[in-house]
């Protein structure tokens, strides 16, 4: 038995993959909760076998969130009531946003309980600028949202992290190599697990290895690097260098070399190359 908790909401990170990295203060804070919120009862059940405790759950997941936020608020009034996803820091790319900001309204006391983090723990192994990083969760499925998510950000002077999965990843990396140009990126597999791995290079090369390839299993974050700190080309030597390769190639071609020579997002280059043909 723990010590039980004053009533309010506590917001527990969980472990990506290995149940060791659940902190001394995640396990004291799920011991001494009334009621847990989860995504997924089987899920957090193995969490809580693993520290030997038995809680009561209660669903909270993004099909019934509207329904039952109210009645868990008002539980929250003289109840610890515990929030964890599935894995990792609920909030991030998971529910539980609009549960603080209604228990807030309600005056409620919040608490969180701070640990992994696929986004941070995937910039931690990537290699690339930390100073400043933009999160963008995962990308829209289908191809022209995703594009217009992509080109967005296209000029934000900082490293990106997107949530991704197998299948879709070499979709993802061909289309983020056309919006952005080819930048350095790392693809971050499964941390914390038996098969983690980190795989970097420019988006174009990893565009190329992974079209070419079975759709890697397990879970992914993508990491790219902020644009390259060059002086963007002048729109002139841009249109001169396209007007010199469309003498000898393709538009589309064309528009590849040029916007690689020059560092420049491919899907711009490639519009420009239309307008001039
Ligand atoms: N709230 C979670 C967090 O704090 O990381 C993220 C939840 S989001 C629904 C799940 C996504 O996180 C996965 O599709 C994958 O992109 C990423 N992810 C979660 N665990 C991971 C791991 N062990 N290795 C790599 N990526 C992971």
């Amino acid at each position: 038995m723990s010590d039980p908790l004053p009533p309010g909401l506590y917001i527990v990170a969980t472990p990506i993959g290995n149940l060791s990295d659940l902190s001394p203060h995640a396990a004291r804070v799920l011991s001494g909760a009334d009621l847990i919120a989860v995504e997924d009862s089987r899920v957090t059940a193995k969490l809580l076998a693993h520290i030997g405790v038995r809680k009561p759950m209660t669903p909270y997941h993004d099909h019934n969130a509207d329904r039952v936020r109210p009645d868990l608020i008002s539980q929250m009034a003289d109840k610890a009531v515990a929030l964890v996803s599935d894995a990792g820091t609920p909030l991030i790319s998971d529910p539980g946003y609009k549960l603080v900001r209604d228990a807030r309204a309600a005056g409620i006391d919040i608490h969180t309980v701070a640990g992994p983090c696929a986004a941070i723990a995937a910039l931690t192994l990537a290699g690339l600028p930390t100073d400043r990083f933009l999160f963008l969760g995962f990308l829209p499925p289908k191809a022209g949202a995703r594009a217009t998510a992509i080109a967005e950000v296209a000029s934000v002077r900082a490293s990106l992290i997107l949530y991704e999965s197998g299948p879709r990843l070499a979709a993802a990396l061909a289309a983020l190599r056309d919006g952005l140009g080819s930048r350095d990126a790392a693809v971050v597999r499964e941390i914390s697990k038996k098969f983690e791995e980190t795989v970097t290079g420019s988006l174009d090369a990893l565009a190329a290895r992974y079209a070419d390839a079975a759709p890697p299993k397990g879970e992914i974050v993508l990491v790219i690097g902020p644009p390259g700190e060059a002086a963007p080309a002048a729109e002139a030597d841009v249109d001169a260098a396209l007007e010199e390769a469309m003498t000898r190639l393709s538009p589309s071609r064309a528009a590849a070399e040029v916007a690689e020579t020059l560092g420049l997002p491919r899907r711009e280059v490639y519009e420009r190359a239309l307008a001039l043909k």
